[in-house]
């Protein structure tokens, strides 16, 4: 290991650097919505009884749900444009008119112009300001916040209205619910039928106009896009899903640019991206100027999972071959056979069995077998693939399914419009999604050691049996119980018997924080360091704002080191496509950052949501269009929903709370304290704990853990110490070891 040694002895001269507060509001952000989806499972019963409300009050009109509801809100609109809309309808309606005249030939300069949008926002300024007309402004934004069922909105209204008779309020609730003209321009583009389903083209420049603050902000006056695509179904019980275009700039929340519907996947991606390339062509071309300043406008990154990147880039699917967007590495095909029987006990039901019968198999001899056959891609180092590939393709484009494993580089199905995007690189800025690539692998490790795994068609028995998984779950389990998880992270830990239902966040706890701790006394050494080198390679591409070339070394041969000894532990299977990419993360990470700036965690959370704006069957696309529009432009900001005591403080965006365990393990310079009270004397507080007396790393082998911000603690000093808040230097995570009281792990926290 002299090589990590020398490597670790360069890089702490070199990366010191911290957190920026910038990113870590991007984080809180994530956090926040992931609490709030908590904090929302009590209400969806409420929720759900909106739609009800709305299709029995409907019904005489023949409007179930969202289609019904929205024609019966744009007749109301223009029935109530003589009400209070009207000072905002003016200040809008020459907005509207550019925008659509734009959207057909593509000027972009005229797009958005400042006179446009600010004459829109004062209007809505001097409506709020209005004290006739804004209280109606208020329960606007409520309901955007809290959809309120027709009814109860009506009722609503009733009451407001006999006690404020001279408020200016309609008397129907669903003129409540009228989208602002700013809002309806998004709806310009008419839904469609497009790529076997129903299709909306909300627009970049329409959701950028409204967003100047975060704009402003943008470094040189470029605006850098990041953009996303995936699948997500509606329901467990249908196949039907939403494929939306999501873009996001620096750190904001993720917005909606385009959103499909149907059975399925859209039939064509060329066709699917068509609407989002034109416009961002032209953005390329001219910029866009808001509130009138000129900004350049460039494609920062493209994110997705690998399906859904590959149907994009129009290239071989995860399972295929030449299937890495980042290098020309040729997978290999493995074939297991297993006995049947051995299989069989896995599963009493069968059903596993049956799903691994290769189809058409007729020798009887196998008949007592099944066999299992992926592709694997051991090797790493290949060399890197080329955008001008993307461009050649024309005439080097194959069949979808073949599987001739003999062509030099099967990799391109048919050309993409995405390679007419000029500022992105089809290799370099489509990025490797972190989020589904290091919980993959988490799982596939995981997997191999509570079920077992197979090397050279031999089962390998369980690393971790049944007794030891149990113990391993409670301990789990009490960290839930006790309150060992620090307040910022949403989710508590779970037990390992619901680890096929872990989310991408609890995995990321595992992954990140408790495992490293929990598993040392469940494992062999050799298994334990496995499982460490993928840790600490995470932490660290999740640890420093930029990466210079020697930290990319490093982290290449981190993983590099994982997947080597992986390969050695549980067979050349191991290494999927998924485990694969993992090796390009620390490439990506140079270019862009710490890998949790381009995951897909944000895109996630927004699918989530989109999902939940669905109330009804009837037309969902239009449905979640419309609430994502509401929720997007007219909520304003959110509100963290945590309920913070007296005795809870915040230092740079980490919360410390005395007598909660999670959040009462501190830094403060070389020492580690446990907080035991915080006191405010006036303006001034503070804080009072015990240092920890000794300090040792949790582990020094393959790397000591000291450099990635995990240690071992105990003793308690007798004496307390005082500190002011601006002395903490960290907040970390404590796992309890073993029976004693003041012995702990204590893992830097990284996320918010
Ligand atoms: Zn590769």
């Amino acid at each position: 290991m002299k090589w990590m040694k020398l490597l670790l002895v360069s890089m702490k001269n070199n990366c010191h650097e911290m957190r920026s507060d910038e990113e870590r509001s991007s984080d809180t952000d994530n956090i926040d919505s992931y609490s709030e989806n908590n904090s929302c499972d009590g209400n969806d019963e409420e929720c759900s009884s909106d739609p009800d409300n709305i299709d029995s009050n409907s019904g005489n009109n023949s409007c179930d749900g969202s289609e019904g509801c929205s024609s019966d809100t744009d007749n109301i609109d223009s029935n109530s444009g003589n009400n209070s809309c009207d000072g905002n309808d003016e200040g809008c309606s020459s907005d509207t008119d550019n925008i659509d005249s734009n959207s057909g030939n593509n000027s972009c300069e005229e797009m958005g112009s400042p006179e446009e949008c600010s004459s829109d926002d004062n209007t809505e300024m001097d409506n709020m300001n209005d004290p006739k007309k804004r209280l109606r402004y208020l329960l606007r934004n409520w309901d955007a916040e809290n959809p309120c069922p027709r009814k109860a909105g009506n009722d609503l209204l009733k009451i407001l209205q006999d006690y404020k008779k001279d408020e200016k309020l309609p008397k129907d609730w669903q003129t409540i619910k009228v989208l602002p003209k700013k809002l309806k321009n998004f709806l310009n583009h008419e839904s469609k039928e497009k790529c076997g389903g129903w299709y909306q083209y909300l627009g970049i420049k329409k959701n950028l106009s409204l967003m100047h603050e975060l704009i402003s902000s943008c470094i040189e006056n470029t605006i850098l896009l990041a953009f996303n695509t995936d699948g997500v179904q509606l329901t467990e019980s249908s196949t039907n899903e939403f494929w939306p275009i999501y873009g996001k700039i620096q750190s904001g929340k993720p917005f909606l640019i385009a959103l499909w519907y149907g059975h399925s996947k859209p039939n064509d991606f060329n066709e699917f991206f068509q609407d989002f390339v034109e416009e961002a062509i032209c953005l390329e071309d001219n910029g866009i100027c808001i509130r009138k300043k000129q900004y350049k406008f460039e494609i920062h990154f493209f994110s997705a999972d690998t399906p859904a990147k590959a149907y994009s880039l129009m290239v071989k699917a995860p399972a295929g071959y030449w299937s890495c967007t980042k290098c020309r590495v040729k997978g290999q095909r493995i074939i297991r056979i297993i006995k049947k029987a051995k299989v069989g006990n896995r599963n009493k039901k069968g059903k596993l069995k049956n799903k691994l019968i290769k189809k058409g198999q007729k020798n009887k001899k196998l008949k007592d077998k099944v066999i299992r056959s992926n592709i694997h891609f051991i090797s790493l180092n290949e060399e890197s693939r080329s955008t001008s590939d993307y461009y050649n393709v024309a005439n080097d484009c194959h069949d979808d399914d073949d599987d001739d494993d003999d062509r030099s580089d099967d990799f391109h199905k048919q050309f993409t419009i995405l390679s007419n995007l000029r500022t992105l690189d089809l290799v370099k800025d489509v990025v490797v999604d972190e989020m589904h690539a290091s919980n993959g692998t988490l799982k596939r490790f995981l997997n191999a050691l509570l079920d077992g795994f197979v090397v050279l068609n031999k089962r390998i028995r369980k690393v971790i049996n049944p007794k030891n998984k149990n113990s391993l779950s409670s301990l789990l389990v009490n960290l839930a119980f006790e309150n060992y998880y620090p307040m910022e992270f949403a989710r508590k830990p779970r037990s390992l018997k619901y680890l096929p239902f872990w989310k991408a966040t609890e995995q990321r706890q595992f992954l990140l924080y408790t495992g490293v701790v929990l598993l040392k006394p469940y494992i062999p050494a050799m298994h334990y360091e496995c499982f460490v080198m993928l840790c600490v390679s995470m932490r660290f591409l999740n640890s420093y704002d930029k990466y210079s070339d020697e930290m990319v070394t490093y982290a290449e041969a981190l993983i590099e080191q994982f997947i080597q000894r992986a390969i050695e532990l549980y067979g050349p299977t191991f290494v999927t496509h998924i485990v694969h990419i993992l090796y390009h993360l620390p490439k990506d990470a140079a270019r862009f950052g710490r890998i949790q700036k381009f995951s897909c965690y944000d895109f996630e959370d927004a699918n989530f949501q989109l999902i939940r704006n669905v109330k009804s069957g009837n037309l969902p696309g239009k449905q979640a269009v419309e609430r994502y529009l509401r929720k997007r432009f007219l909520c304003g900001v959110r509100q963290s929903k945590k309920i913070i005591s007296k005795k809870t403080i915040c230092v740079r965006d980490f919360y410390f709370q005395a007598g909660r365990p999670g959040d009462q393990f501190c830094a403060v310079s070389n020492n580690f304290i446990k907080i035991e009270s915080i006191k405010k004397y006036g303006d001034e507080i503070k804080i009072f704990g015990r240092k920890f007396q000794q300090i040792s790393p949790l582990f020094e082998t393959p790397c000591n853990s000291k450099d990635f911000g995990i240690y071992k603690v105990e003793k308690l000093s007798s004496s307390l110490v005082s500190f002011s808040p601006e002395d903490i230097t960290g907040k970390f995570y404590p796992i309890p070891i073993g029976e004693k009281t003041d012995k702990y792990g204590l893992i830097k926290q990284l996320h918010h």
